[in-house]
């Protein structure tokens, strides 16, 4: 109603799906995408960050495009990019909110905050707490717009990297200016080990104890994670985003899938970074995370299905990331993705639920409509120009 025809689609060959959720990447890593193979995520951070951390507005631009041009061709309308440069600023912040807008792509911006550990090859000092919290007060009003399609979030590296102080601002200025906080948990054995080291107790139950836990708060990764912290997270709704090829990639381990199904937590699917995994296909990470509980679950009864996978990529983040239902429905954003029903994928059509999980990490969407605007047709990228950015992307590596 209200909205005039952008084109007209013949769809007698097509599904339409909704649009997909990335929950988890971090969009200056495409610039890095398998150049660090075979390393534990400790040594990693050094090999991919020390490159990384200080990046240019263009650069940035080229990173975000690389994210996007890949997200949408696999159909992924919305994503959450855990954005991190040390030092974060105003300036790279303006630029990865910019190049976010112009792909046309929902985007929310999860500013990646520490006040510990902060990298030795780092240009500048670490920042105070209140400079952190100060900064994303400042980017929230500028750029946070819940009715349109970029947001703001809050995004502690990790536990462990922010001290007490950081994590309590976080979670006053998220009841404050209504903002969601992502951050990473337990992704290895070292981290959550550290974490019980420095509290006494496991980081959700320190998350809880901070009031970091709840409907509007997300953890990517939590693979070391015990019944009790489970158990917690599902009480509190708090989402858990599941990142199996990232977490395969750097030997971190696996995340207990269908523990977290059973007890009831909200998990979404991230790609992670592509420097961790390489790619930014949900679909791919779909299908390995309900083909890698089988490795240790005999009773196939106990195994997520296509369903938990699809729920994982739509409804779950939907709901986290308040974008609505996550499915096609009158009153829901129009956000979609639109299938070629005539791609070896689907031929036969035998389960249009497992074949699209299943059988189509490579299927590409023909379509993408994002906000009710055509961003993807035919193919082809409406929002920038994709053989631009693979020669820049090309000539920054060179
Ligand atoms: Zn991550």
């Amino acid at each position: 109603v209200g909205v005039e025809a952008q084109a007209l689609v013949d769809g007698r060959h097509l599904l339409v799906t909704p649009g997909m959720v990335n929950a988890h990447t971090h969009s200056p890593e495409a610039l890095r995408r398998g150049a660090i193979d075979a390393t534990l995520l400790q040594p990693w951070f050094e090999s991919v960050w020390r490159r990384l951390d200080a990046l240019d507005p263009e650069e940035i631009a080229l990173a975000v495009q690389l994210c996007a041009a890949e997200m949408l061709r696999s159909g992924v309308t919305a994503v959450v990019d855990h954005f991190r440069q040390s030092p974060l600023s105003m300036r790279t912040t303006a630029a990865v909110a910019r190049a976010w807008n112009e792909t046309g792509l929902r985007a929310t911006l999860a500013l990646m905050l520490r006040d510990r550990a902060w990298p030795a090859w780092a240009a500048a000092p670490a920042p105070t707490t209140g400079a952190l919290l100060e900064l994303c007060t400042d980017a929230a009003r500028q750029w946070h717009e819940p009715s349109g399609t970029l947001r703001v979030a809050l995004g502690p590296s990790a536990p462990t990297r922010c001290s007490d102080e950081l994590l309590r601002g976080c979670a006053r200025l998220a009841g404050d200016a209504g903002l969601h906080v992502h951050m990473h948990c337990d992704e290895t054995t070292e981290e959550a080990a550290l974490a019980r080291a420095m509290y006494g107790r496991s980081a959700v139950a320190h998350l809880g104890g901070l009031e970091l836990l709840g409907p509007g708060v997300s953890l990517a990764h939590a693979v070391w994670v015990d019944e009790d912290d489970i158990a917690h997270l599902a009480a509190s709704g708090t989402a858990v985003v599941h990142n199996p090829v990232s977490n395969l990639r750097l030997g971190s381990g696996r995340a207990p899938l269908e523990r977290f199904l059973a007890q009831g937590v909200r998990v979404a699917i991230g790609s992670d970074g592509a420097a961790s995994n390489d790619t930014q296909n949900v679909r791919e990470a779909l299908k390995t995370a309900i083909l890698l509980p089988r490795i240790v679950l005999r009773e196939p009864g106990e195994w997520p299905t296509v369903y938990d996978a699809l729920r994982m990529a739509t409804a779950c983040p939907a709901a986290a990331f308040g974008l609505g239902s996550g499915t096609l429905a009158a009153g829901e954003p129009a956000d979609f993705a639109c299938y070629d029903l005539r791609e070896p994928a689907f031929s036969p059509v035998n389960d249009l639920h497992a074949q699209f999980v299943l059988a189509g990490p490579g299927l590409a969407a023909r379509h993408v409509v994002v906000a009710g605007r055509m961003v993807l047709y035919e193919g082809e990228i409406l929002t920038f120009d994709e053989s631009r950015t693979l020669a820049g992307a090309q000539a920054l590596a060179a």
